[in-house]
């Protein structure tokens, strides 16, 4: 069976008014989108419900991050089992920006993972190497570590809930993307990771997603590309070229 092609827009810390959010919403339900492609619509946690209640139908909402402990004297954060008693059907984990800023360990967001597959939530999971260790050669080896720690506290069948999100820290609002050998060539070897350490079935079956620096004008070429099943955008997702990115594959 193919993988539904998938694009999630992440809005990070953006926008800053109500007003420039409800433009937003204006702009994604007047779009003409493809219904083959699963999108999903990631906002600071301030707007979640408003705009699940907002957007279409054919739009889902995502948290950008979430705790890991279920309740209790955790100021500040949101819970998975919150997170799903409001509805919200997916969640970003292990962005670079958390894991840089807010200093993330690998061990962190795997169980922030298994936490949010306990609620019954569905993971658009974070990977990807910065400058340096592409430069040194360890793109792969820093990838596959990051998975290792998830791969270490899933069951096998979890894995059907995640979507992997491999984003170049080096292409992360930059306007530096990766080249379309680039990118297939990590996605192939995310493939092979999972062949290898979870199943063939879940290696075939795992929509691999990229982020970086993704617009219009690039986002067909990678689209074509044979383990790219879809897109995570930032800075794109705030404009109306989104709409040109969910179609990427039209
Ligand atoms: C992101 O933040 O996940 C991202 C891919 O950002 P951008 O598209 O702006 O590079």
């Amino acid at each position: 069976m193919p993988r539904q092609f998938f694009v999630g827009g992440n809005w990070k810390m953006n926008p800053v008014s109500r007003e420039e959010k409800q433009a937003l919403v204006k702009t994604l339900n007047g779009a003409d989108l493809d219904p083959a492609t699963e999108v999903v619509v990631a906002p600071p946690a301030l707007y979640l419900l408003p705009l699940k209640d907002s957007l279409k139908n054919d739009i889902k909402v995502a948290a950008q991050n979430c705790y890991e402990k279920p309740k209790g004297a955790f100021t500040g954060e949101i819970s998975a089992p919150q997170l799903a008693d409001a509805g919200i059907p997916y969640v970003i984990l292990g962005h670079s920006e958390r894991r840089k800023e807010f200093k993330e360990s690998d061990e962190l967001v795997a169980a922030k993972t298994k936490a949010a597959l306990e609620s019954k939530l569905k993971v658009i999971l974070c990977v990807g190497e910065d400058k340096d260790q592409r430069e040194a050669g360890e793109t792969a080896a820093v990838v596959n570590r990051q998975l290792q720690a998830v791969v270490n506290v899933l069951n096998p069948g979890d894995w059907s809930h995640i979507v992997i999100a491999y984003e170049p820290v080096w292409a992360i609002g930059t306007g530096k993307v990766a080249t379309p050998e680039q990118a297939q060539e990590a996605h192939a070897d995310i493939r092979k990771f999972l062949s290898d350490k979870v199943s063939l079935d879940v290696a075939e079956k795992t929509r691999i997603i990229y982020g970086g620096s993704v617009t219009a004008a690039n986002c067909s070429d990678l689209a074509a590309l044979l383990d790219v099943d879809g897109f995570l955008v930032g800075g794109a997702s705030l404009t109306p070229q989104f709409i040109t990115i969910i179609n990427a594959k039209r």
